[in-house]
């Protein structure tokens, strides 16, 4: 079974449109999001009018500053702190990575993390692996949402994560913790790595790399989520997007598996849209809708 991300993510922004639409007509609010994006790397610029396309699709108010390469340090925490004061903004994102010479630690350690939706920021990293409420990122929500499809409950299924980073394999693995899961992260120094795979209920593959887990990795019947996004270029000459499984092996063997394009990559923008919105609600002091 294939786990269509597109569809998911599609019901997902649905939700959250109409719940920003009630918010709109009942309380006059309405959630805001600020994406900054410093220097011009091609693929940045994409995700960034991605998002705020979504934004706008979301009936939020969007903002994007999009800043030279050479921009400061300095100036650009100013901006994050400017946009930690302003009323009218719920959420704020940093895309990442930042040009060379910029400390990303530091912009993102001075985001509020009541607005931190992409929940980088030290104090959703702890209250993600502390069990307290905060902002999850994006990405792993995501992953977690899709492997809903395939569960409801994974609570004592053993889970192999492939991918230490602090932007979506270790908040994965905090993720499938809380879910009662057994988790293991694996990563480049990690020995054997296909026999670890082949004993995973739940094979997450953030590592980057074009097809590195092949069919023979799989355990019959477990759920694959794909997280990797690699463009190749074809015998065709032509290029394309592959995810980090070989997944037509891979879907023989799996009792489900995430596709790219069309699985985890939308649902990284429905959860930020998700996050925002919960972000507008709690700093209104409204409950959270539940979405
Ligand atoms: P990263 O380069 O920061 O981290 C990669 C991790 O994989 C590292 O921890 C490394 O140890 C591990 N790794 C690398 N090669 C390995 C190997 N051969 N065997 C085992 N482990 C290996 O990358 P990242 O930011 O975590 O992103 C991972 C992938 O996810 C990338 O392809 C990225 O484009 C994709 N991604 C997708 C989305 C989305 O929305 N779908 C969002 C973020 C990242």
């Amino acid at each position: 079974m294939y786990i269509d991300g597109k569809a998911t993510a599609a019901e997902l922004r649905a939700r959250v449109g109409a719940a920003a639409a009630d918010l709109k007509a009942g309380r006059g609010l309405v959630p805001g999001l600020a994406v900054i994006l410093a220097g011009d790397d091609p693929a940045s610029r994409v995700y960034v009018r991605a998002k705020a396309a979504a934004t706008i699709d979301s009936g939020f108010h969007s903002v994007e500053h999009l800043l030279p390469a050479r921009v400061g340090q300095r100036d650009l925490e100013s901006l994050v702190r400017a946009l930690n004061r302003d009323p009218a903004i719920h959420g704020i994102l940093v895309q990442l990575p930042l040009p060379p010479g910029l400390d990303a630690e530091a912009v993102i350690a001075a985001i509020d993390p009541a607005k931190d939706v992409d929940g980088l920021h030290p104090q959703n990293v702890g209250a993600l692996w502390n069990g307290r409420p905060g902002l999850v990122p994006c990405t792993p929500q995501g992953c977690l949402l899709l492997l809903r499809q395939w569960r409801p409950d994974v609570a004592g299924l053993d889970a192999v994560v492939i991918g230490r980073s602090g932007l979506v394999g270790k908040p994965i693995a905090g993720l499938l913790l809380a879910e009662n899961c057994t988790v293991t992260i694996a990563h480049s120094r990690t020995a054997d790595l296909p026999g670890l795979c082949r004993r995973a209920d739940i094979l997450i593959a953030a590592a980057g790399r074009p097809a590195l887990v092949r069919g023979d990795w799989i355990k019959p019947g477990a759920a694959v989520v794909d997280v990797g996004i690699n463009r190749v270029i074809s015998a065709d000459g032509k290029s394309r997007l592959i995810g980090d499984v070989a997944t037509e092996e891979a879907a023989l063997v799996a009792g489900a598996i995430t596709p790219v394009p069309g699985g985890v990559g939308p649902m990284t923008i429905a959860c930020l849209m998700r996050n925002t919105l919960v972000a507008a609600c709690r700093a209104a002091g409204l409950a959270e809708p539940a979405l």
